[in-house]
């Protein structure tokens, strides 16, 4: 067989179709009990300003805790919960768990942060998203300017109005929004301006240049610099040494994540009474 067919993920020959299929299959079905049998855990990231050093938000991060497979992580299960649509109901539980732990975190009379939730493309074309979101709110009691969501570039593939309909409600809600993995897809920061999104995540993979290339550098830079004037905050994602920092610091990035902060945690973890994650 010569012939490929092509996934989500992977271009794949046929002969590898069956085992490919049969594995997808599984997780799908098991998929299905998993919120039930409570096997699905979020894990937080702190996220960083860079100026003061404090801890500014969190990033709420999807785990499988399978009972055979272990921690299973989420980009072997989402893709294949966006093709079958399980996506809709796990994400509910991700944001009414990341909301409701938010709120805790409040009520322990911790200084506030924001909680930041992934949210696939399938939700956000949901109807009923923003009608989801305002009840979760409600129901954990979180303010929404303590939510940000996060959607990657291909977002701006849907071009409906069912779509500027809701991120203009989400946004009349109070509730912001950012681009994740921002410089992997194909979109320009004035496209997403149009859209009002709030913050730009830059991608692992330029913070990852910084320490080796030049290029890594001026990039990180120009992304910087052009957020900036279209009025819009930067986190770096993957800050993993003091080299980065160093560098996004001087390019008046705003704020950072990675493991040089903090790896992701389950919530009781993290202490955040210790609120400054920059080390002397
Ligand atoms: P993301 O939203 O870009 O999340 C950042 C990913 O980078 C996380 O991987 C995090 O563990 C990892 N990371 C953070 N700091 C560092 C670092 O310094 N070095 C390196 N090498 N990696 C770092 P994770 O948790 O495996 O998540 C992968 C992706 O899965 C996420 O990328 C997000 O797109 C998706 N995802 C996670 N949770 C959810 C969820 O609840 N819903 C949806 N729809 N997608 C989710
Ligand atoms: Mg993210
Ligand atoms: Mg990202
Ligand atoms: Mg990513």
């Amino acid at each position: 067989y010569t012939k490929k067919y092509k996934t989500n993920q992977y271009t794949i020959y046929s002969e590898e179709l069956d085992q490919q299929s049969a594995y997808r299959l599984t997780i799908e079905r098991e998929l299905k009990s998993a919120i039930t049998k409570q096997e699905m855990v979020l894990h937080y990231q702190p996220i960083t300003d860079l100026k003061s050093g404090q801890l500014s938000a969190m990033e709420a991060l999807i785990r499988w805790n399978h009972p055979e497979l272990g921690l299973v992580p989420p980009d072997s299960f989402i893709p294949v919960s966006e093709e079958s649509g399980q996506i809709v109901s796990i994400g509910r539980w991700v944001l009414h768990t990341a909301c409701a732990q938010n709120k805790a975190w409040q009520d322990q009379a911790y200084p506030p942060i924001k909680i930041c939730v992934n949210i696939s493309t399938i939700q956000l074309q949901q109807p009923n998203f923003v009608q989801t979101v305002k009840a979760i709110l409600q129901e954990t009691g979180l303010s929404a300017k303590w939510l940000e969501l996060e959607v990657t570039e291909s977002i701006l593939l849907v071009d409906t109005d069912l779509l500027k309909y809701s991120l203009q409600s989400l946004k009349e809600l109070g509730v912001s929004m950012s681009i994740d993995d921002f410089g992997t897809g194909y979109t320009s920061l004035s496209y997403l301006r149009q859209f009002s999104f709030d913050r730009v995540k830059i991608d692992r993979s330029f913070i990852e240049d910084i320490s080796k290339d030049l290029n890594g550098k001026t990039i990180t830079a120009t992304i910087i610099s052009l957020a900036h004037q279209l009025n819009m905050t930067v986190v770096a994602e993957g800050i993993e040494d003091k080299t980065q920092l160093t560098f996004l610091q001087g390019a008046h990035c705003d704020e950072g994540q990675g493991y040089y902060f903090g790896r992701p945690l389950p919530a009781e973890l993290h202490d955040l009474s210790t609120q400054f994650k920059i080390r002397p």
